[in-house]
């Protein structure tokens, strides 16, 4: 049982700890949070990673980082490089390489939450996703048993797959996908319309009360999760999905979707659970890839 030193590069925070893995239990010690800096160049960024490594000096045996973005040969990208600024193209292997001769895995960060919650599986499950909805729409893909991340780190983003070709445009670039309809994001843009405008967790507030404007708009993302759902299954059999996010997780979400994929035939349902990991998934899944992506 080694240590990992797992680093999960958010939007608004840097985290870090030492991850160690005994089977599927994992224990996660000596936590440091530091905040991303606000509009981050590149050059605060390599100094935030150099402090973090520091730090934690001679105390692990590999590195482990879950990224925002897209991580494509070691460097830092995303389907739109132009929404990650001053960041986009940054040498995240590169980075860290300067500061450690240990081994050092790169995913991003749904995909990292994928493995985290796979972990959590029963061991018949091979073939698992994790789907979270949230401010945009994220996920991870495990298929035997192994996180997909692609040759260029591109697998898992599900949430820029089709849901309404005459949909508004994504942040991606292209138009109507699952996250312009489903997300967060898209709740609120929808909800500032209204004749009584509210944020998000006000839409929920409605929804629960059966007021119609509300009940339309999340039964329309719960509808696009459902079909994303439906897609996973059939094209890769996967077996069961774990969905987190707020609006995933939010009361009354779930059973919503779970109502429109009972209405799709049978061969079109895997099992659905609720993600467990609320902080922690970053850094768990990122310990658990770099176990994992050579033994499997
Ligand atoms: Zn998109």
């Amino acid at each position: 049982m080694t240590a990992c030193l797992a680093i999960d590069i958010g939007g608004t925070k840097i985290a870090a700890a030492l991850v160690s893995l005994n089977g599927k239990k994992a224990t996660v010690v000596q936590r440091m949070q530091i905040h991303t800096p606000q509009n981050p160049s590149a050059e605060a960024l390599d100094n935030a990673l150099a402090e973090i490594l520091q730090h934690f000096n001679g105390t692990f045996e590999k590195v482990s980082v879950a990224s925002t973005g897209i991580i494509q040969e070691g460097i830092l990208t995303a389907l739109n490089p132009k929404n990650l600024g001053n960041l986009a193209f940054f040498p995240l292997e590169q980075s860290i390489a300067k500061h450690t001769d240990k081994p050092i895995t790169l995913l991003n960060d749904a995909q990292a939450a994928a493995c985290a919650e796979y972990l959590l599986q029963p061991d018949e499950i091979e073939n698992f996703a994790f789907i979270t909805v949230s401010t945009g729409v994220g996920g991870g893909i495990i298929l035997n048993r192994k996180l997909f991340t692609g040759k260029g780190g591109v697998a898992g983003h599900i949430g820029h797959s089709l849901a309404d070709p005459n949909g508004e445009l994504c942040g991606c670039g292209r138009v109507g996908c699952v996250e312009a309809v489903a997300a967060g994001r898209a709740i609120a843009r929808e909800a500032a319309k209204w004749d009584s405008p509210c944020e998000p967790p006000e839409v929920f507030n409605r929804f629960r009360q059966s007021d119609e404007q509300a009940v339309q708009l999340v039964e329309k993302s719960a509808k696009a999760i459902a079909n994303l759902i439906a897609d996973l299954k059939i094209s890769l059999d996967i077996q069961q999905i774990a969905i987190g996010g707020s609006v995933g997780l939010a009361e009354g979400y779930l059973d919503t979707v779970n109502h429109f994929l009972a209405q799709l035939p049978e061969i079109y349902r895997p099992s659905i659970v609720k993600a467990h990991y609320a902080q922690d998934a970053g850094l768990i899944g990122a310990a658990w890839w770099a176990e994992h992506i050579d033994q499997l």
